[in-house]
């Protein structure tokens, strides 16, 4: 409020015009609708010719974190692996981050977040308009990565056609699922069904990554000897799934899967010194891999993409 009213009154003289209407304190009073980002909710990175921008479409706390992250690990050991990563054990912030890959032709976004609204703003900031997205890419069906699809009758991507895993669709399709109902299978003849080693659009290969989901895909993303993997829901927290890949996660549909495809994915990318993007690793969510006793230690990126 203070803030607000000083601010006016500085641009007011600065522009040397009378305070405009709309930063005058009694409509300062009114209470925004939203809590406004605290950070911008984009990132840019150049790949080769490809310019790829993680997309922040909100966040949200999560309370005793064990009961997600470590259904099979004890208390002890869940609070020393957490101590030692400088986190709390009892509470997480989970963030949801879609990615826009602009291609030249293309204008590709992996996943919508939780709601039109989220991933609506973050794009704008970023300055792309939805209408301009081409091609919508699902990684799998669960409602944080479809949600941003559509109202439940208005597609937010007016002028997308979409893609997604043949088996993913499949099962969602025959499981009475209220999200899917409402939101992906209305796309159904815009839809490109893809299978392991498929291409959605040139320069992306779909990776099968099951047991997240049945049908969960990660993709590979190539521009001028530049590669990235997007790891999608491969893992969901940066410590307790990276460097514990044997952890029951609360989300996995087949524990044992996802824990084999961790295993094998992570182990590829940390071989070959791949960079990755992970849906839910931390704003904005691209780093590298180092193997470190039984997984492996996220290394966030830092202008390795600005240059
Ligand atoms: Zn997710």
């Amino acid at each position: 409020m203070t803030k607000l009213t000083r601010r006016a009154t500085l641009m007011a003289a600065a522009t040397g015009l009378a305070t405009p209407a709309f930063l005058a304190p009694a409509t300062a009073q009114t209470a925004p609708a939203e809590t406004p980002p605290d950070r911008a909710p984009y990132r840019r990175l150049k790949l080769g010719d490809f310019t790829l921008t993680t997309l922040l479409a909100g966040t949200r706390p999560m309370a005793d974190p064990q009961t997600i992250f470590g259904l099979n690990a004890t208390p002890e050991d869940f609070a020393a692996l957490s101590a030692a990563a400088f986190i709390p054990a009892d509470a997480s912030l989970n963030g949801f981050t879609p990615t826009l890959v602009e291609t030249g032709s293309e204008v590709v976004l992996f996943d919508t977040g939780l709601s039109p609204e989220g991933i609506t703003t973050a794009l704008t900031a970023a300055g792309v308009a939805p209408e301009a997205v081409t091609l919508v890419v699902l990684t799998h069906m669960h409602g944080d990565h479809i949600g941003g699809l559509s109202d439940g009758a208005t597609p937010t991507f007016p002028n997308a056609r979409y893609a997604t895993g043949k088996v993913e669709y499949d099962f969602w399709a025959g499981a009475g699922n209220a999200g899917f109902d409402a939101k992906v299978r209305p796309l159904a003849d815009q839809t490109t069904f893809l299978n392991d080693g498929d291409s959605p659009a040139d320069g992306m290969t779909a990776i099968l990554a099951p047991g997240h989901t049945p049908g969960h895909m990660a993709f590979r993303i190539d521009s001028a000897g530049e590669s990235l993997i997007l790891t999608a829901d491969t893992a969901n927290h940066y410590v307790w799934s990276l460097e514990r890949p044997d952890w029951d996660v609360k989300y996995d549909m087949d524990k044992a899967q996802a824990a084999a495809t961790r295993r094998a994915l992570f182990g590829m990318i940390a071989a070959e010194r791949l960079p990755f993007i992970g849906y839910h690793m931390p704003f904005p969510g691209v780093g590298f891999l180092e193997p470190k006793g039984d997984g492996f230690r996220f290394v966030p990126a830092t202008y390795q993409f600005d240059l």
